[in-house]
């Protein structure tokens, strides 16, 4: 038996703690464990600039 030592394991997912909510003042939006940031979509700092007419893939 060689290789596929790690069946399924050994992976660790990126994730973050549940019931987090956005860190901006007044704004209650429960955030994904797989949103790394502190803030939702909406309030985004760093959220990529929309580009008219292009879709982000
Ligand atoms: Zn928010």
């Amino acid at each position: 038996m060689s290789g596929m030592l790690f069946t399924g394991y050994g992976r660790p997912s990126r994730t973050f703690p549940k019931g987090r909510v956005c860190s901006e003042p007044g704004c209650k939006t429960k955030l994904s464990i797989y949103n790394e940031s502190e803030y939702c979509y909406l309030h985004e700092p760093m959220t990529a600039p929309r580009l008219r007419g292009k879709k982000i893939a």
